[in-house]
């Protein structure tokens, strides 16, 4: 592909440049000596700053234009990135709603969802979460046990708990995968259900992180009532619903952050401004290795993109980059921390927090042996997994659950 911008593309980014330009000063303020500390101020401006990005048509650039979006392209969307991430200011604050929710409920809800749903999401009035995983549904997502029951008025009440649900401390709505039927094979009895985060039987407790964030939440459901058009697509149809949302987190997770994954540069200008290190062949051939891998990253993504343009969906190959990125901002962390030592770890370092929080990143999205599986079977053609409970109802397996009983 041409890697240079057409001359749509050129005046595209012309005009976001100027739009950023013009309202910049708007932004939130997050790091250096202004910055905004208190949690819940961070989160009342940026939510205030999705808006205008929402208003100046730099929110949901790819989602049609009847829900609010600019109806345009994944390039453009990149394009807008790489230049929220140029003119230093914060992106959306709602990645997981309007990047992969959203997409999911423009894809299965009805008519009602989606007039009511999009627009607050996209202008950052109404933040959601995403419900899938659970204490023992993780990498093995169709295994959630969260129950979802009809009842006679055709409402539904919610048993369950789920885990590592980020942003659920101040969402309004959550997308949550439930079982409707424990009779047939797991993937076949799952249902996609909107849950208004403040329903009565609602209970969010926050997990604390090592690097001192509290990002995510387990939420606990004790006979939650829902309406019955709560349900987002078909009854039994969840797994498909899931799918569709974890497509858009691949899509998302790759093309998102500085553009196309980690600046490299931001690791070559920490160790360039120490002499000795700058020197050291070891620490040279390291950070050769990152740029290297990064690099590659970076034109993967450029595939991806160039597929999406062309309409087709990224295939499995998609999750090496997460790996790959993932993999990187780790030995690029462990570099920094040798090159700099005890101090890339002090409470004013740029560093802390990249260190402390990229372990995590090797399970979000997928884990790296989820992926390289997938890879494996669906690339490669190897062999798949053996799979003991396939064909077998949900209700017959011997979960943790049910091993309890
Ligand atoms: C930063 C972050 C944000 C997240 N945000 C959300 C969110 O908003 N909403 C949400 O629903 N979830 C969220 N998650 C959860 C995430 O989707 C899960 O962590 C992930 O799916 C892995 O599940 P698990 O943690 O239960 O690990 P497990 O599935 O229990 O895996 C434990 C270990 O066993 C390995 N393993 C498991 N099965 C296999 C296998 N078949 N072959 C080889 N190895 C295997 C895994 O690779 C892993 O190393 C988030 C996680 C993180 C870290």
């Amino acid at each position: 592909m041409d890697l240079d911008d057409t001359p749509q593309q050129a005046q595209y980014r012309l005009t976001v440049r100027a739009w950023l330009e013009q309202h910049r000063s708007e932004a939130p303020v997050l790091t250096g000596p202004d910055a905004i500390h208190d949690e819940h101020e961070i989160i009342a401006a940026r939510r205030r700053w999705q808006g205008r990005l929402a208003e100046g048509g730099l929110a949901g650039v790819t989602w049609p234009e009847e829900y609010g979006g600019q109806g345009l392209g994944p390039i453009e969307q990149v394009i807008c990135n790489q230049e929220i991430s140029r003119a230093k200011v914060p992106g959306i604050l709602d990645v997981i709603g309007v990047g992969m929710l959203g997409p999911t409920i423009i894809a299965h809800g009805s008519d009602e969802q989606k007039r009511r749903y999009l627009g607050p999401m996209l202008h950052g009035d109404e933040v959601w979460c995403q419900l899938f995983s659970e204490p023992a549904a993780g990498s093995d997502l169709a295994a959630v046990q969260t129950r979802a029951k009809q009842l006679d008025d055709s409402s539904w009440t919610i048993t369950g708990q789920k885990v590592w649900t980020t942003n659920a401390q101040f969402a309004s709505y959550g997308l949550l995968l439930a079982r409707t039927d424990g009779s047939v094979p797991k993937h076949n009895g799952l249902t996609m259900f909107i849950v208004p985060m403040d329903a009565p039987g609602v209970t969010v407790r926050g997990l604390r992180q090592i690097s001192g964030e509290a990002e995510f939440n387990e939420v606990f459901f004790d006979d939650v009532h829902l309406e019955a058009d709560a349900h987002v697509g078909a009854l039994g149809s969840g797994w498909g619903t899931a799918l569709t949302t974890l497509m858009f987190e691949r899509i998302t997770l790759g093309l998102g952050g500085e553009g196309l994954g980690y600046d490299p540069l931001r690791f070559a200008r920490a160790i360039g401004a120490h002499d000795s290190a700058r020197r050291d062949p070891e620490v040279r051939q390291r950070l050769g290795d990152i740029l290297a891998e990064l690099t590659a990253v970076r034109f993967s993504g450029y595939r991806m993109l160039t597929e999406l343009q062309r309409g087709q969906i990224p295939g499995p190959e998609a999750g090496l980059a997460k790996v790959t990125t993932v993999n990187n901002g780790l030995a690029g962390g462990d570099l920094i921390a040798d090159v700099l030592g005890p101090d890339a770890l002090a409470s004013d370092s740029e560093w802390t927090y990249m260190i402390s929080f990229i372990p995590g990143l090797k399970s979000a999205g997928g884990t790296e042996e989820i992926l390289r599986n997938t890879i494996g079977e669906r690339v490669l053609g190897l062999p798949p997994e053996p799979r003991l409970d396939k064909g077998i109802p949900f209700e017959e397996l011997r979960t943790k659950e049910t091993a309890k009983v």
